[in-house]
């Protein structure tokens, strides 16, 4: 079994004198890893760490090419460990090890695209007047936090802190409880690197021991934060008190609209994808089928056949679907489900599955339900599972309505094959990313990617993200001779 310390100030912390938590693989419930439970001073350390490394003549000097060569070499060595890594995101949070390799290989495209970018982080020139020169710097915030979900570990990790170090700054990740593996082999990498020590920092432990002080401490620059809704507005009223600056990737529940003129196969797949993917275990998951009614009762039809096929098992197994991520997540997708089976119709699914020979796992069969009132809580909130909830419209303005009607605003698929109707839902939905004929677009590396209302503030991924690790100072030289 694993032992894995946290990295502060270029020290490996965790021995005898710690406390442990132990880490489960939720494929089959065996104990995999255990992590230190840190502590408010092992904070304390690490930001001043962070912020001496910030501030140091050594990480002034490194060019911002050499910091993108840096992370370009770090994408590399993930590429060549490519099937390592895979295993342990595979074991930390269960998902098939194909979604793992995924997982991996999008963390170095983060790596490589950040770091490609380094040295293209530039300001403006302003006129103002003769004989003044007016120019806007891009520098960096300093000191950043990234507290990182479970649900895709390697993944969130990669996209905010190589963003993060391409424009300059000092980084402190806190991992999530569950799925600490694949940050503490980014850390192992990082101490091997040629950096000052405490430009990343990775520490572990409870959000309220460690992640709450991390959010609150005064010497944080930044803080960026995916995960549920009620931490990410303690994160933001904690940041607040500093007048620190917050991304907030916080979820949603996110529709698939599917008009009758679609190309069926296609949107049924891409419906089916959609909400299995980690097990429903995914921000971006798409929750809510809006279906248009003359459609209806053949698409149900299908999907419901779908659904039944699909196979369901560990992540080494690399079958459709895994487990759930542990006892808790699996409790409350159970009650929820409890709860749809006497306010609306179960299509299929419905209950847990047991797996012989991975009988610890948390298995939930994927499931369709179907009659739920439109502003019931099980229809407005994330259950964070392989369940779907179907909704019927009957014109445009409908359909636009219902994706509309939650506190959320992520993602929007359309499935259309009236070009004017694809167009006109896309402008209408509030929504950050749409996808018409297609859901995700192959994860895209390059696409901003944030939401609307509840669903969080900011956007990451793409150019745009390298905005939040950066502050404008702008500098005004006169000059006559
Ligand atoms: P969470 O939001 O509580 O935890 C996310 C991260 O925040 C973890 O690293 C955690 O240690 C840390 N954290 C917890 N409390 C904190 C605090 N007060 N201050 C700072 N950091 C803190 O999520 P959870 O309890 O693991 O999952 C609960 C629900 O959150 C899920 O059912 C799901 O609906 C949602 N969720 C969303 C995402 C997403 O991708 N948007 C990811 C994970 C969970």
């Amino acid at each position: 079994m694993k032992r894995i310390p946290m990295l502060i100030n270029g020290q490996w912390i965790g021995d005898e004198s710690n406390e442990w938590l132990s880490v489960f693989n939720p494929s089959n419930g065996e104990q995999i890893a255990e992590i230190v439970k840190g502590e408010k001073h092992h904070v304390d350390e690490a930001v001043k760490a962070a912020q001496n490394a910030f501030n140091s003549q050594e990480w002034k000097k490194v060019k911002p090419y050499e910091r993108g060569q840096l992370l370009i070499k770090l994408a590399n060595y993930i590429r060549e460990n490519a099937e390592e890594w895979s295993q342990w995101e595979c074991q930390d949070v269960g998902k098939p090890i194909s979604q793992a390799r995924s997982d991996v290989e999008a963390a170095a495209r983060y790596f490589e695209f950040y770091g490609g970018a380094a040295d293209k982080v530039m300001g403006d020139t302003i006129p103002i007047e003769d004989g003044i020169l007016n120019a806007t710097v891009l520098e960096p915030v300093g000191v950043t936090a990234h507290i990182i979900p479970w649900n895709y570990p390697i993944q969130i990790t990669a996209r905010s802190v190589a963003a993060a170090i391409a424009t300059g700054n000092a980084v402190i990740v806190k991992s999530a409880e569950d799925t600490p593996m694949t940050t503490h082999a980014i850390a192992k990498w990082f101490d091997e690197s040629k950096l000052p020590k405490g430009i990343f920092q990775h520490i572990t432990g409870l959000g309220s021991e460690v992640g709450a002080p991390l959010a609150g401490h005064p010497g944080i620059n930044h803080i960026t934060f995916t995960g549920s809704v009620p931490t990410g507005i303690a994160v933001m009223k904690t940041a607040a008190s500093n007048v620190v600056p917050v991304t907030l990737e916080l979820g949603g529940k996110s529709p698939n609209i599917v008009f009758a003129d679609a190309d069926e196969n296609k949107a049924l797949e891409g419906v089916v994808r959609a909400i299995i993917q980690n097990a429903g275990q995914t921000c971006s998951a798409g929750a809510r089928l809006l279906i248009e009614e003359k459609l209806k009762e053949s698409f149900l039809e299908k999907l419901k056949t779908r659904f039944e096929e699909l196979k369901i098992g560990p992540g080494k197994d690399d079958l459709d679907m895994g487990p759930i991520l542990n006892q808790k997540q699996f409790n409350q997708i159970m009650n929820k489900l409890e709860a749809a089976k006497s306010k609306g119709q179960v299509i299929t699914g419905g209950s847990a599955i047991t797996i012989e020979g991975s009988e610890g796992g948390y298995y939930i069969q994927p499931s369709i339900i179907d009659g739920l009132d439109a502003s019931d809580n099980l229809a407005q909130e994330e259950i964070f599972g392989p369940v779907l909830t179907v909704f019927t419209f009957n014109d445009v303005e409908e359909a636009i309505q219902l994706a509309n009607a939650t506190e959320y605003g992520l993602v929007t698929g359309i499935w259309t094959s009236n070009i004017n109707v694809a167009h006109y839902v896309a402008s209408n939905v509030k929504s950050g990313q749409v996808f018409i004929n297609n859901y995700g677009a192959a994860g895209g590396v390059q696409m901003p990617f944030g939401g609307y209302k509840k669903s969080g503030i900011g956007r990451e991924k793409g150019f745009i993200a390298l905005k939040n690790y950066t502050q404008i100072k702008n500098i005004a030289i006169s000059f006559t001779i």
